[in-house]
């Protein structure tokens, strides 16, 4: 028998208190939920984001969950465009956009959600399943029952590793090298040149992208925001990678690493291939940064996001690879829908089951989008237009990147070889 929710007993647990489980952990708060947030992470997430790309829907969702939308939200760019390796620009896409500030919408979930009930340094050990309610314990002994289990707890998902531990993160064969630079040690020419676009270039076999995003105060202050840089180049799995992950005390590090610890020899090759291959005017912002954080790219593919009493969501659920930009909107579209199932629905297993219907197409679509933006740079070719077969022309790529994937666009499946 189902357990039906009754107002009284409506007790969740959220694991993983980055933004899906902020998002997940204010909805379930606003509808009447006695829910608790579980992070493992001893000190607070607010630093650790750099740059996104937002959409309407995003504000809408903070609203949604009770959150005050930061003003702005983030920078106003009026377009893309895409440019060779002489800085000439090649294509251009009108389409005017906020860029924002994970720490900007991890803040704005933060300051909503109960104080009290967040609790940093708790990490899930395991799960007992349960037909009725189901028991997380966490590494520090302690043990709570809930009607609901939520995880929120990223592409490796410990919630995940209990339910189905075959689904595994898949490596996409290249990584993102990431440095965010302070618009204040740029200079004006720089400035006044990328002010209002989110620019592409295309070196062999990578993908480069630059955009401004607000600063470390969320300032959108011409001069006091900051400029993203987002380079995604090959790094081929197996030695290469492992290579690249270990530190100079020989330590490997499984999926990222700290960019304290990268060796220096990586920092120099990287900047020399940039000086090679990158546009005259990146180099400046290149430069500037001299830290740089590196990033595998993975995706995940569920089968089944939705479990009698526990539920996936966000990256736990699904990953799809970060040309397609919408991780943030992905979580909070995921807790909203699982909100609204377990409001509409009798019982947990109902509104589970409602949920995993409602949000696995979705997933797989912009899993798919993801590699498919991703596939040149995954097989070394010298750019997307190299196999005519992926239907990749770069005036596809930026009208379709740092976008929601909605299933009906041509992104999906068939070449997208028509004009937009
Ligand atoms: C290079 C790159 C660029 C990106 N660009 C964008 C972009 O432009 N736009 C966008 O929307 N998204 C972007 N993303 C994706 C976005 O950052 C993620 O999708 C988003 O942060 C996912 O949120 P989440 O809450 O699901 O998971 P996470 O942010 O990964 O959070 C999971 C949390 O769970 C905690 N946790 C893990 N295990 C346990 C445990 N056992 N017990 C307790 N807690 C645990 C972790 O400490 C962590 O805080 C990008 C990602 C990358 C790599």
């Amino acid at each position: 028998m189902p357990t039906h929710i009754s107002p009284c007993s409506r007790r969740a647990v959220v694991i993983g208190g980055s933004v899906a489980g902020l998002f997940i952990g204010n909805f379930l708060q606003r509808s009447g939920w006695e829910v608790g947030i579980y992070e493992r992470s001893r000190e607070s997430l607010a630093t650790r984001g750099l740059g996104i790309a937002s959409h309407g829907e995003l504000e809408e969702l903070l609203i949604a969950a009770g959150a005050r939308v930061p003003s702005p939200l983030g920078i106003e760019v009026t377009g893309r465009c895409a440019v060779d390796r002489h800085g000439e620009i090649i294509a251009r896409y009108d389409y005017p956009q906020q860029l924002a500030s994970w720490t900007s919408v991890f803040r704005s979930l933060s300051a909503a959600f109960a104080h009290e009930k967040y609790r940093n340094g708790w990490e899930l050990a395991g799960i007992d399943l349960g037909e009725e309610r189901s028991t997380a314990h966490f590494t520090n002994g302690e043990a709570i029952e809930a009607d609901l289990i939520v995880g929120a707890d990223g592409f490796r998902s410990s919630v995940r590793a209990v339910l189905a531990p075959h689904i595994q993160p898949r490596y996409g064969g290249y990584v993102a090298w990431r440095a965010a630079i302070k618009e204040s040690d740029l200079s004006n020419d720089f400035r006044a040149e990328t002010a209002s676009q989110f620019c592409f270039c295309f070196p062999k076999a990578s993908e480069f992208i630059g955009y401004p995003v607000p600063g470390d105060d969320g300032s959108a202050e011409l001069g006091r925001r900051r400029y993203n840089c987002l380079w995604y180049y090959p790094v081929a799995p197996g030695a290469e990678l492992t290579d690249l992950l270990t530190d100079a005390e020989g330590v490997v590090h499984q999926y990222s690493i700290p960019p304290h610890l990268v060796r220096p020899e990586h920092i120099e090759r990287l900047q020399a291939d940039a000086r090679a291959k990158l546009p005259k005017k990146f180099l400046e912002p290149f430069f500037a940064a001299g830290r740089y954080l590196v990033q595998p790219i993975y995706d995940v593919e569920s089968e089944r996001i939705g479990f009698g009493n526990v539920a996936l969501i966000g990256d736990a659920g699904f990953v799809a690879r970060p040309h397609v930009g919408v991780g943030v909107l992905k979580a909070g579209q995921d807790a909203f829908a699982l909100a609204q199932c377990l409001e509409r629905e009798a019982s947990v297993a109902e509104a589970l089951a409602c949920y995993d219907t409602e949000r696995l197409a979705e997933g797989r679509a912009s899993v798919a989008a993801g590699r498919r933006l991703g596939a040149f740079i995954e097989r070394g070719l010298d750019g997307p237009w190299a196999d005519p077969e992926l239907g990749l022309r770069v005036e596809d790529i930026i009208r379709v990147s740092g976008r929601p994937v909605i299933r009906s666009d041509a992104i999906v499946g068939a070449p997208m070889n028509r004009s937009g």
